[in-house]
């Protein structure tokens, strides 16, 4: 993301961090959430801090904790923090795509066939794997998004331009998170044409899945 002139406001929860960090979320929060990461060092420093609990509760888990391991348990907690799964935003290739979302589509904005849905928006869904659906959204300068509400949890990362709606103002790196409870109508700011990168889930399935995924790190 060249060119970004404001800082990022609006970041992901805990529960997204430590998902992406235990490697469990579906691919296609991953690519918003390492997208994020990239452009973000407050988020990427917390990724990292909760690959290392992670890594050591595993660690614990898996085999009696003899005095030799719990040294290398601490050990590692003391490492150095391994290297982001994402490329910082400074080493990116030239375009507008953050490095994670230009290696996922092969490309960067010339690579992206859009879809009308009306309106002027448009859309090009990204190939993922099941359990949650990416894609790219464009909509032009003070365009609004059909008012929706959400069956499961939508992430939308902000890439060019910027949106408003109900709750607060997003512009790029910021994500906004919501969810069965939100109904909003995003609408892209005047000046600018906004490209977002967001995914969403089957509601079901998140629901039961993040509980499972934090408990091992709850328990600490
Ligand atoms: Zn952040
Ligand atoms: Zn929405």
């Amino acid at each position: 993301m060249k060119n970004r002139t404001s800082p990022i406001n609006h970041h992901l929860s805990d529960q997204l961090l430590m998902a992406y960090a235990a490697g469990s979320l579906p691919e296609a929060f991953s690519l918003v959430v390492a997208t994020h990461v990239s452009l973000c060092d407050e988020c990427r420093a917390r990724a990292e801090a909760y690959e290392a609990v992670g890594g050591a509760v595993l660690e614990a888990e898996t085999a009696p904790m003899s005095d030799a391991s719990l040294e290398a348990c601490l050990a590692r907690l003391d490492a150095p923090a391994p290297a982001p799964k994402a490329v910082n935003g400074k080493a990116q290739p030239r375009g507008m795509f953050p490095s994670p979302l230009a290696q996922y589509v092969g490309g960067d904005l010339e690579a992206i066939r859009w879809k009308p849905i009306g309106m002027g928006v448009r859309q090009a869904i990204l190939p993922t794997s099941k359990g949650a659906s990416a894609r790219l959204l464009y909509i032009p300068a003070g365009q609004a998004v059909p008012d929706h509400g959400h069956r499961g949890l939508e992430l939308t990362l902000v890439l060019q331009g910027a949106f408003r709606d109900d709750k607060d103002r997003f512009g790029p790196g910021d994500v906004e998170i919501a969810d069965e409870a939100d109904q909003h109508t995003p609408v892209a700011e005047a000046g600018c044409d906004c490209i977002c990168l967001a995914a969403t889930d089957a509601p079901l399935r998140f629901r039961g899945m993040m509980p499972r995924l934090l408990q091992p790190i709850f328990r600490i």
